[in-house]
């Protein structure tokens, strides 16, 4: 007696080091407006909103930050708060957050038909909660396509920068990348900066020094506390149309919303001029409640029997994300955790990136991660058409029997900016939180494959000059082909 059992002595031991760990990050909780609970609605005192802002992402918190300091701003987010979720917060944790599959996750499995597997978020925050996290300003020409006002945008960029970006201590693998690029020739090397600059540069990045992630939600703080109101677990399910007095055509007035425990809300515009619903719910999410509340092509509202509001044609096409296209490289010994950091850009719109060491401690191996790891791809031996959750499932049940070693290592990637293929997106039912079916059609136009090709020789390329199959290389490497940000 009075001695400690080993197992409950290595529990004592992992929590001290869980306290040491914890120490040293900036999780100091922003002071940020209360984030409610979407059933305290209808305790609330019920006011006109001069904007409703459907969608707590990446987009739409800074703008419901910015929005509140002259308006009346009523923010309403899906899923829950990120806050105290170390699978969100810890770069450690970065690939078991995109396959958590419990009711409260802050990613959402998704698969689209061509058999490619990714995660939507469902947190406030958005994207910014379960991404690789790296960030760059804008490709000059994009914010030119998109008809912005190019001095407005960099005025605006400081805002975040100051708020949640960091410069990242470059880890071993990125360092090598960094040389394999110059090497390969993606010159000239443009240092550390948010520019985007073709060569090959270190970006920011929202993980601080102590690898603790900051996100969107953190921009709340800057709100203006008495005109936001943010509603967590509320999932809206139509936006409501009626046509105004004198006018011929129906606009927006308000939204219907869902609470957690499945209590019906609805919140109204005022009637000032100007008052709008914002829908900024993602790629997936925003077509999906347009055609939900009844804008789209009339074939496709019709078949899920949704009351007509407008015929448009173009809700749920040109759906187009960037391939990515990996290959792994195993190491004999774990590599230091990284995401991504370094980048080289090609003038022809080709980012090649790279993250290391994730998937290798006995935990990560046994956690549910399966083919949405970030790590282990997509397991080239399925056929896409045959990627279903169940499939996944059945995956890591075998997964749990393969040595810790096949995990050690990292990936080169190679992305495709502003794909020319382009697919659909319809619903499968009109319930805002099940996935539409999603079709991106990868590499189906010749000049998108062309890149690929090029990404992927490069990487070659990066390799055998920095001789990754001599001595730093016990194994040979393969390629496997997934999709990302
Ligand atoms: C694995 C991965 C890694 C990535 N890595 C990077 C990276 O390193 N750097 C980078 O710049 N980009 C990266 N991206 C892309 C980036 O995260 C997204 O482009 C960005 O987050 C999109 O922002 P958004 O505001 O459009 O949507 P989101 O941030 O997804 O926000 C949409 C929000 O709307 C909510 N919502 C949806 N429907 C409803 C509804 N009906 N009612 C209420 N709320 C709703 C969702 O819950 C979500 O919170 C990555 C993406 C993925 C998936």
């Amino acid at each position: 007696m009075g001695l400690i059992s080993g197992g409950v002595f290595f529990k004592i031991l992992a929590f001290l080091c869980f306290i040491r760990l914890s120490q040293g990050r900036n999780s100091a909780t922003p002071d940020l407006p209360p984030l409610r609970k979407a059933s305290s609605f209808s305790k609330i005192q019920h006011e006109a909103y001069d904007y409703i802002i459907v969608g707590g992402g990446t987009a739409g918190c800074p703008l419901a930050a910015t929005l509140s300091k002259k308006y009346k701003v009523l923010l309403l987010e899906r899923g829950g708060s990120p806050y105290g979720n170390r699978n969100i917060s810890y770069l450690e944790n970065f690939h078991i957050c995109l396959t958590d599959e419990s009711k409260n996750s802050p990613s959402q499995g998704f698969i689209s038909t061509d058999g490619v597997i990714n995660s939507r978020a469902k947190v406030l925050g958005g994207g910014t909660c379960i991404n690789a996290g790296f960030y760059s300003r804008a490709n000059r020409r994009f914010v030119k396509d998109a008809g912005w006002d190019e001095e407005l945008v960099n005025q605006s960029y400081p805002w975040v920068e100051e708020r949640i970006v960091y410069w990242p201590k470059i880890a071993p693998w990125q360092a090598a990348l960094r040389d394999g690029l110059l090497e390969a020739g993606v010159s000239p090397y443009n240092g550390y900066t948010y520019d985007h600059l073709f060569g090959t540069k270190v970006g920011g990045t929202i993980f601080d020094e102590a690898g603790y992630r900051h996100t969107a939600a953190d921009l709340l703080a800057a709100a203006n506390p008495d005109n936001l109101r943010v509603l967590l677990h509320a999932s809206v399910n139509k936006v409501i149309f009626k046509t105004r007095h004198g006018h011929q055509k129906q606009s927006a007035i308000g939204v219907q919303f869902k609470d957690e425990n499945g209590g019906h809300h609805q919140a109204f515009l005022s009637q000032k001029r100007g008052s709008e619903i914002i829908v900024s719910a993602g790629a997936i999410g925003s077509p999906q409640l347009l055609l939900i509340s009844g804008i789209g092509p009339r074939s496709e509202l019709k078949k899920h029997n949704i009351s007509i509001v407008l015929h448009n044609e173009h809700v749920g096409k040109g759906m187009s994300d960037n391939p990515l296209s990996s290959v792994f490289i195993p190491t004999k010994d774990p590599p230091k955790q990284s995401l991504i950091e370094t980048v080289g850009i090609t003038d022809d719109g080709v980012f090649i990136e790279a993250s290391s060491g994730f998937g290798q401690t006995g935990d990560s191996i046994h956690c549910h991660h399966g083919i949405m790891s970030a790590e282990i791809g997509q397991l080239s031996t399925i056929p896409p058409k045959e990627r279903s959750l169940e499939a996944v499932h059945k995956y890591v049940r075998n997964k749990k029997s393969l040595p810790k070693e096949v995990f050690h290592g990292g990936f080169i990637l190679s992305k495709i900016d502003g794909p020319l293929s382009t697919g659909n997106l319809v619903l499968v039912d009109t319930d805002p939180n099940s996935n539409p079916n999603v079709t991106f059609n990868y590499f189906k136009h010749p000049q998108d494959l062309r890149r690929c090709v090029y990404g992927i020789k490069t990487i070659e390329k990066i390799i055998i000059l920095q001789g990754y199959s001599g001595h730093h290389l016990a194994l040979p490497w393969w390629m496997s082909c997934r999709q990302g940000g």
